[in-house]
């Protein structure tokens, strides 16, 4: 089953057998954590960080131009011919000169990944999209890729205690730090969203377990509820985004009535871009408290692989992006393995139809909201389907001993 391979890689407990071997190396190894910051520029250092921004986009292009040109010309250049460039690029042009050399260096590595997955999916037969010019619209951040060596900090994005943070080539930047950082700081990276400025630092942090539960959940993800489990709890799907777009609506008409090019048109355009992250912010709220709710309180938690990107581009496309499964998984996911908790991931196989007490399958069309089956099972719809997947995810056993049929 599809879920096995997940299982394993998140399991907890040390199995005795040699596949699970690799699992207990994993388990103890840190993971990656995200720490986002308010950052309050004075007008100079915004403009120190502009200019960043600019010269990072600046060389990203130059150097996507040289990689076509090699191309054309059937040679091939790889990232680190081009590091080696850098100090030519220096002599040409003076004001690189100032540039931090890994800001410099991760701008070359990020476009090397651009061409890695553009590779990848020419190899796959997928549509490739080869890597593109950054206007100043598409190109936000920099970063600083090594921030700590044995512990110490090296210099950038190195909290002063004072408030403020450094940031080579800008200076010393008021934070708001709203929350101390966890484990050992990996990357900086400065990033402008919509008119303001965040510093993002990349922790490798310890995995915190919590006390062992036996107790296991399906969970069913949907559009009526958000999610439902197999203990026949169900929760609301958010509604930022249909509440929020009335007010987006009325922002972006009197967008379009503004002149292009003017200075109302680019702050009613600020206006937009501010109201799409704060949507995008109580989602990921949302799906955090979700998500810590289910892990503290169960040991295993089975989901269906959901191919969200297929649904995304149905006619239910705004109410997909809305519910933001994939994220939710991903936030899922990330909890239960610091913790110590299994998740477990079955093949989507008409879980909706299937009757969980015996395992019976029966067709019901998207309107019947309840599962009521000849058996005497009756379910909300999605907590029979919740229990399908839980019974799925446990090697397809229901409560009474009997089998689903294993996915094909
Ligand atoms: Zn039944």
């Amino acid at each position: 089953m599809l879920g096995t391979e997940t299982a394993r890689r998140c399991c907890s407990t040390p199995g005795p057998a040699s596949p699970r071997e690799e699992v207990t190396q994993i388990e103890h190894t840190t993971h990656k954590k995200a720490f986002v910051y308010r950052l309050y520029p004075t007008r100079a250092q915004e403009a120190a960080l502009e200019r960043l921004l600019d010269l990072t986009r600046e060389l990203y292009n130059a150097a996507l131009e040289e990689r076509r040109e090699a191309w054309r010309k059937g040679k091939s250049l790889t990232v680190y011919d081009q590091m080696r460039l850098l100090g030519e690029v220096k002599t040409v042009r003076p004001e690189y000169q100032g540039v931090y050399a890994q800001v410099l260096q991760e701008t070359l590595e990020r476009l090397d990944k651009a061409f890695q997955g553009f590779f990848l999916r020419v190899k796959r037969g997928e549509k490739a999209g080869y890597p593109r010019f950054r206007g100043r619209g598409w190109w936000n951040s920099f970063t600083f890729p090594q921030v700590c060596r044995s512990g110490g900090w090296v210099g950038p994005g190195k909290p002063l205690g004072n408030g403020k943070v450094k940031v080579p080539g800008v200076g010393h930047v008021r934070i708001k730090q709203h929350r101390p950082l966890e484990g050992v700081p990996k990357t900086f990276t400065l990033k402008r969203s919509a008119g303001e400025w965040y510093a993002i630092y990349t922790c490798e942090v310890l995995p915190q377990p919590l006390p062992p539960s036996e107790e296991a959940v399906g969970i069913d993800l949907g559009l009526t509820h958000f999610v439902a489990t197999s203990d026949g709890e169900t929760v609301a799907p958010p509604r930022t985004y249909r509440k929020a777009e009335a007010r987006l609506a009325a922002i972006q008409r009197s967008l379009s009535r503004k002149k292009r090019g003017s200075n109302r048109r680019r702050q009613a355009r600020r206006r937009v871009a501010k109201l799409h992250r704060k949507i995008a912010n109580q989602r990921k709220d949302f799906h955090h408290k979700i998500a810590r709710r289910l892990v503290n309180k169960y040991g295993t938690i089975v989901h269906e692989d959901l191919n969200t990107s297929g649904l995304a581009r149905s006619r239910l496309s705004k109410s997909v992006l809305d519910a933001g499964w994939a994220q939710f998984l991903r936030i899922l996911s990330a909890k239960a393995a610091s913790a110590g908790r299994r998740v477990i991931a079955v093949k989507p196989h008409n879980t909706s139809q299937i009757c969980p007490q015996c395992g019976l399958t029966r067709k019901k069309e998207l309107s019947e909201r309840i599962h009521a089956c000849e058996c005497g099972c009756v379910l909300d719809r999605d907590v029979a389907a919740a229990r399908v997947i839980l019974a799925l995810g446990l090697d397809g056993a229901f409560g009474d001993g009997q089998r689903v049929a294993a996915p094909a």
